[in-house]
């Protein structure tokens, strides 16, 4: 236990299909051109008239992703084509990834760790969201003696346990922004890592039993509360944490002032790879036909969506050893050539940012058409 594993990784949509839970998938938008090491501050929104009218805002969140999958030259690679295509969107940074193999990145003892790190705190200039997947992806971490003790529960499922308090939630947390702040790694929000163990699948459906898997409201208030200390990036932080099959509407979970906390969900499944790397899940033409006809995107762009959240994992999409990169690659070429004036990438605070401060209004659902 404590490792994490691809087999560990939920198959989210089966999860969520039969556990009722629902995801959440944001980006944020890159309205920063490149990655220049200098520009580190907030991509400044577009002014409430402009120019995002009539285009849908795309973002993506990449789950699990690590240097141990694969490195920091492809997470260098990755991050370079975002930045060359000015996409917006996000990607994880798991501190305690498989932290019994290799330790925390947040104490790095490699060359590719302090590699990765660097590439890490590069990414939001490339217009790259960081989403804390909470500290391990495994086990509760235990901030006081370094690890994970045994027989702990998973994090995803302690996000639905009703019993936890606020402050719970809170110090949790805050134990995973200190350890950020050790490498100068700052989250943006939050992604749930799902987990398809034994004990995390006996205690769903025990808690299914007991009135529903439903994420614990303090977890909401906890986020906001350590927003507005500052500790996270922005002042609104987006989470890949709800789940549910069909979609909603992106929903401030927590709000106070400036600050909110966000679901933003994603519109699109993962057809790069999913976190089994399969060349049997890899689709570009989920999201976009070859001739800009059909798919995901293309259906939200025409229905003027708002915007539209896709999401992969590090396994299958990284440009290394993923199988679904070249079709990653592909997608974005097809909306350029096809939607050029009609799409607007940004990550995923960007875009909450925006909805909390009014200047965006997020469209209502749009019906996929094979639903
Ligand atoms: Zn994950
Ligand atoms: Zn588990």
């Amino acid at each position: 236990m404590g490792r994490i594993s691809h087999r560990l990784t939920i198959r989210r949509r089966d999860f969520l299909r039969q556990g009722g839970i629902g995801l959440a998938v944001g980006a944020a938008g890159s309205l920063l051109a490149g990655c220049s090491s200098q520009s580190t501050e907030k991509g400044s929104a577009p002014s409430p008239t402009q120019p995002f009218d009539g285009k849908t805002i795309l973002t993506f969140y990449i789950d699990d992703t690590n240097p141990y999958t694969a490195g920091a030259d492809a997470f260098k690679e990755f991050l370079d084509f975002a930045a060359a295509h000015q996409l917006g969107g996000e990607s994880s940074v798991i501190l305690g990834y498989n932290w019994e193999d290799h330790g925390l990145l947040s104490n790095p003892s490699t060359d590719e760790q302090r590699s990765y790190i660097e590439q890490a705190k590069r990414a939001y200039d490339c217009g790259i969201d960081t989403h804390m997947e909470l500290m391990t992806h495994s086990g509760l971490f235990d901030f006081d003696t370094g690890q994970v003790s045994d027989g702990a529960q998973h994090e995803g499922v302690w996000l639905h346990e009703p019993e936890v308090s606020q402050d719970q939630y809170e110090a949790y947390f805050r134990g995973i922004l200190d350890e950020g702040d050790k490498i100068d790694i700052r989250f943006t929000g939050v992604t749930w890592p799902g987990c398809g163990c034994d004990a995390c699948e006996l205690r769903y459906s025990e808690l299914m039993q007991g009135g529903g898997v439903k994420v614990n409201p303090n977890l909401w208030k906890a986020l906001l509360n350590l927003a507005s200390e500052g500790r996270f990036r922005g002042e609104t932080v987006p989470c890949f944490v709800l789940g549910g099959l069909e979609e909603h509407a992106l929903a401030a979970m927590a709000s106070e002032g400036k600050y909110g906390v966000y679901d933003l969900y994603p519109h699109v499944d993962d057809f790069f790879g999913i976190w089994d790397n399969l060349p049997e899940r890899v689709n570009a033409d989920t999201y976009i036909s070859a001739d800009g006809t059909s798919g995901r995107i293309v259906e939200k762009i025409n229905a003027g969506a708002s915007h539209c959240v896709l999401y992969g994992h590090w396994q299958g999409l990284n440009p290394a050893t993923g199988v679904g990169w070249d079709a990653f690659k592909t997608v974005v070429q097809r909306l350029e050539s096809h939607y050029p004036d009609r799409i607007l990438w940004m990550r995923p605070s960007a875009l909450t940012d925006l909805v909390h401060q009014g200047d965006l209004i997020p469209s209502q659902p749009v019906p996929a058409s094979d639903a």
